[in-house]
């Protein structure tokens, strides 16, 4: 045993490899040193429990390199989403397009005039740059930006509402995830909740009869997540607007996802668009940046000028500030919304909720094509399925999909999906029914070749 730790190679011989150096890449040296720490400690355990019998520098250096190359990688990285769900909330929600990304690029790599007047050659306003397409895209008076839409309802309700009640219908009072729950965001604002009607119900008279010389707003909220169905009433937006007004209570809606395309164009069943709201007469109206619209990670508040004017003095809108790269990618997917054809063909988000059924049976042809030809030793064939919206949007819609089923001899689909998620640009599938599948409603057609790597691995 003394023997076998005398023949342990100095740490210093690793760390003068040109090999491994040049593995590391000028990343700095501590991954390497830390490389080397861990292959010695677990040799070392190895010879005192008699489990190793020989010392190879070769082969020490292999696993070296293995751990390096582990270490090396960044620990945000791509994976592959064949789940189904487009805004998939732990995935990242809405992929940028490429315009999005150039732009981010150009903005992200030198200086740029974020809060600078080139006209005036002094301090300009940060968000100039999106705040006009927003006014053109949806006749909004004025626009406020924030770092994401739970950010903007705090925002809102304490710049409008503090100290004073909130009226909202007992159905709308979500839970969206994260411990983002309105009665919860309403009592950090400051706002006190006055909740009316009941979970199924609830009528115009509700909210008239709870309205009061405190009443400071009145909210709508929507529920993103889940639909309450059957024996249900709620109030419209025009509605409440119409309530607003005879009292001289501003009405805020939150939006959620907030969509500027009418959904219906895609048979799907109907939402009320960003432009709706606001037509309807909503004093305010927030929702996400990066669900629907397709956009970098947002929170957009659109309405009245008396109103946004009050939430952009408020001392939150500064802790809520949004980065350069936000702006920039933004103002491209933005841009888009100009013209409809081109979001469909540029903003992935659009782009995958609209191919049609075979569209992604051709991507799941494909992947079955490549898999046979490569000879993959498992089992694949084609499963039709649902997929979904996701990121509390659409909560009812059905996507129709194709699937890839995968098996392969000896390991469960929990296996598979296990050994899918390490590869090292994991592939998320799920699992139904004990099947593991690839939903190809969510794969990028580029995707596939790591997709057939990925099998052909495990
Ligand atoms: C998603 C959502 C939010 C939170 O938006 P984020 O951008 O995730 O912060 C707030 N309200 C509703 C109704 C939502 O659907």
């Amino acid at each position: 045993m003394k023997e076998l730790y005398r023949k342990i190679p100095k740490v210093d011989k690793f760390l003068k490899d040109q090999d491994l150096l040049k593995l590391l890449d000028g990343y700095p040296v501590f991954f390497l040193k830390e490389a080397v720490n861990r292959v010695l400690k677990e040799i070392r355990e190895g010879i005192s429990q008699g489990e190793v019998k020989e010392i190879s520098y070769e082969v020490l250096k292999e696993k070296v390199k293995e751990v390096l190359e582990e270490l090396l990688r960044p620990k945000l990285h791509k994976v592959i989403n064949a789940t189904g769900v487009v805004l998939h909330t732990n995935l990242g929600r809405a992929p940028l397009s490429a315009r999005a990304i150039e732009r981010i690029k150009e903005v992200a790599s030198g200086y740029s005039n974020l809060e600078y007047d080139l006209q005036e050659g002094k301090r300009g306003l940060r968000y100039r740059n999106v705040e006009w397409i927003l006014r053109e895209l949806t006749g909004a008076e004025d626009v406020c930006i924030v770092n994401n839409n739970a950010g903007a309802v705090l925002l809102v309700l304490s710049a409008l509402a503090k100290g004073k009640e909130v009226i909202v219908s007992r159905g709308e009072l979500i839970e969206i995830g994260g411990s983002f729950r309105i009665p919860d965001v309403m009592a950090q604002s400051g706002a006190l909740l006055k909740e009316v009607g009941t979970t199924n119900k609830t009528h115009l008279w509700d909210y008239e009869r709870a309205i009061s010389e405190n009443t400071g707003l009145l909210l709508k909220v929507h529920t993103s997540n889940y639909k309450v169905l059957g024996f249900t009433s709620s109030v419209s937006t025009s509605e409440l607007v119409e309530l607003g007004r005879k009292h001289g209570i501003p009405v805020y809606e939150d939006l959620g996802s907030g969509s500027f395309i009418d959904v219906r164009n895609l048979g799907f069943s109907y939402e009320p668009t960003v432009q709706e709201v606001l037509k309807a007469g909503v004093d305010v109206v927030s929702f996400s940046g990066d669900k629907l619209l397709g956009a970098s990670q947002a929170g957009i508040i659109l309405g009245k000028k008396e109103f946004l004017e009050k939430i952009k003095r408020h001392p939150l809108n500064r802790a809520l500030r949004v980065d350069k790269l936000t702006l920039a990618a933004l103002e491209a997917t933005l841009t888009c919304y100009l013209d409809k054809e081109l979001v469909f063909k540029e903003i992935p988000v659009w782009n995958l909720l609209s191919q049609s059924k075979d569209e992604i049976l051709r991507k799941a042809k494909e992947l079955l094509k490549e898999l046979e030809l490569k000879k993959f030793e498992g089992k694949a064939f084609l499963v039709e399925d649902e997929a979904e919206v996701g990121g509390g949007a659409l909560p009812l819609q059905k996507l129709p999909t194709y699937c890839v089923s995968v098996e392969v001899k000896g390991l469960s689909s929990e296996e598979i999906d296990e050994r899918m998620r390490s590869l090292k640009v994991p592939v998320i599938g799920r699992i139904k029914e004990d099947r593991y599948l690839l939903d190809m409603l969510t794969v990028f057609e580029d995707e596939i070749p790591f997709i057939v790597e990925g099998l052909l691995r495990i």
